[in-house]
């Protein structure tokens, strides 16, 4: 046996994973259900390394150092477990799957049970940087068991993209699921940044009146400050694109109904289990489904709005400088509450993972990769516990600086009849957050009044309920 690492499952990502491996001087073994995908990777990219292709299982495994290291790479769901029961009985103790398809973290935690029982460490390792990461250095969050990442690590760092400082894009997150939990949640984070963006833009077009190829110019200039991110960077290439067949812009041409491959909501699902407000990616998931629900959105076409005309030049160029800090407060509020959602999932399943080094590895590599998740890692380095990304000092400050501008923009939109789910959702949670009373007292009361749900005083210790159908005396409760 030769290769250090193999790959089942040679679709693009499976395939170009193998290939990064290859160039990184590993011997990768790569196998696939259906050969002709293995003979062709072989045919076509052979020459970049060292391959060993097998046509079974059993020569896969045969080709496998050990302890046995085994990328799972094909379709998420049944064909994982399929996958799995496929290869398990052909392994010994100690040996490792890694999962590196898009699994729900559910499952991934049933696969690593039922495989540590037999001795062999599950890996659900979550992948970003769609193909062109995996070939050239994804951002790689393994999970399972911190034994399995010393043998496994080193090899996962070597393709691993890296940040600026030289680091790579991966570490151990921590047991079970941990890694895919954290994938998801970075998906969910991308959702919510994607359609942060989207808002700006069409704030940009419709209420300031630019033209596609102007808010490129724009997207370019935001990219060389605080929000430098891939996400800004593709943003202006895909608006500066012009149709070949048209010769309108791109952006104009394409049926603007959003889909989604289903992590996003994963993410919200899973919110609403730990009780974690993820109100920016929530209603960047809606948002999607919104706009492809063409059948309300005909039925409603002839509601009415406010009919307000675009800006003057002057106020227009305002305006653009103070959507850049709407956009930049509201992100900061989707990331905090992405990373709540981290934390509570890390104490609700003991997974002890690092806040500031998943940040870290989200520096390069993925859809999200930013300057600004070094800013998440300084914040959680200087305080592990930091309750909310908000409270940290510098993040506080940045935001505290934006809200006039924020609070300018979302009410410029709605005078305008222009939909910002995003912009309005962070502003709000802000504004919550930071609010002395909440009218959530008044909930408590009527949930008093109709059910008998009690409440507790900000004066006193225990719970209490009122006699509402009574005399409305008030009674301590259980
Ligand atoms: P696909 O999700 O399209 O899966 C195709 C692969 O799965 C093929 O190799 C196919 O084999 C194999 N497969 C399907 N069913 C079975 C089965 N029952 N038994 C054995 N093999 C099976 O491939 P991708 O490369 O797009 O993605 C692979 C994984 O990576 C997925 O889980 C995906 O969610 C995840 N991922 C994808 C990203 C992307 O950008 N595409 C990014 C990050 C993760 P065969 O050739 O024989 O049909």
């Amino acid at each position: 046996a030769t290769a250090q690492i193999g790959v089942t499952g040679l679709a693009v990502m499976g395939s170009n994973l193998a290939r990064n491996f290859a160039r990184h001087g590993h011997t990768v073994a790569v196998h696939n259900r259906t050969t002709a995908r293995t003979t062709a990777l072989i045919d076509e990219h052979g020459h970049e390394g060292t391959f060993v292709p097998a046509e079974t299982p059993e020569e896969f495994v045969a080709a496998l150092q050990k302890p046995r290291r085994l990328i799972i790479m094909v379709k998420a769901g049944d064909p994982t477990d399929a996958v799995i029961d496929e290869f398990a009985p052909l392994l010994d103790e100690g040996d490792m799957i890694i999962d590196g398809g898009n699994a729900h973290f559910l499952d991934t935690r049933r696969r690593e049970k039922k495989l540590r029982e037999l001795g062999i460490h599950f890996v659900g390792t979550g992948i970003s940087g769609g193909e062109e990461g995996a070939l050239n250095g994804p951002s790689i969050m393994p999970g399972g068991s911190a034994e399995s990442y010393k043998s496994l690590g080193p090899l996962l760092e070597s393709i691993a993209a890296k940040a600026p400082d030289g680091t790579p894009c991966c570490t151990h997150i921590g047991p079970d699921a941990a890694g895919h939990f954290v994938k998801m949640v970075h998906n969910g984070i991308e959702y919510a940044d994607m359609q942060l963006i989207a808002e700006a833009y069409n704030l940009l077009r419709t209420v300031a009146g630019y033209e596609p190829d102007r808010i490129a110019e724009i997207f370019r200039g935001w990219n060389t400050g605080r929000l430098d991110s891939y996400l800004i960077e593709i943003t202006a290439e895909v608006l500066a694109h012009t149709d070949a067949a048209t010769g309108k812009p791109f952006v104009d041409v394409v049926a603007d109904e959003a889909e989604q491959k289903g992590t996003g909501r994963w993410t919200v699902q899973t919110a609403l289990d730990l009780g974690v407000p993820v109100s920016g990616i929530a209603e960047a998931v809606f948002a999607r489904s919104v706009s492809g629900h063409t059948d309300l959105r005909r039925a409603a076409r002839s509601l009415p709005g406010p009919g307000a005309e675009p800006l003057s030049a002057d106020a227009a160029e305002a305006f653009a400088a103070q959507v850049e800090e709407a956009l930049y407060a509201s992100k900061v509020v989707s990331y905090a509450q992405g990373w709540n959602m981290i934390s509570a999932a890390s104490a609700e399943y003991g997974w002890d993972i690092d806040l500031g080094s998943t940040a870290a590895i989200w520096r390069g590599g993925c859809i999200i990769r930013a300057a600004f998740l070094d800013r998440i890692r300084t914040a959680f380095a200087a305080d592990p516990a930091l309750p909310t990304l908000l409270a940290d000092k510098e993040f506080a400050d940045e935001v505290g600086r934006a809200q006039d501008a924020w609070r300018a923009v979302v009410a410029t939109a709605v005078r305008h009849g222009v939909p910002t789910p995003g912009f309005s959702a962070a502003l709000a949670y802000y504004d919550a957050l930071r609010a002395e009373r909440l009218p959530a007292a008044l909930t408590q009361g009527q949930r008093d009044f109709f059910g008998a749900h009690t409440y507790r005083r900000t004066d006193r210790e225990g719970s209490f309920h009122t006699v509402w159908a009574g005399d409305r005396h008030e009674e301590a409760a259980g």
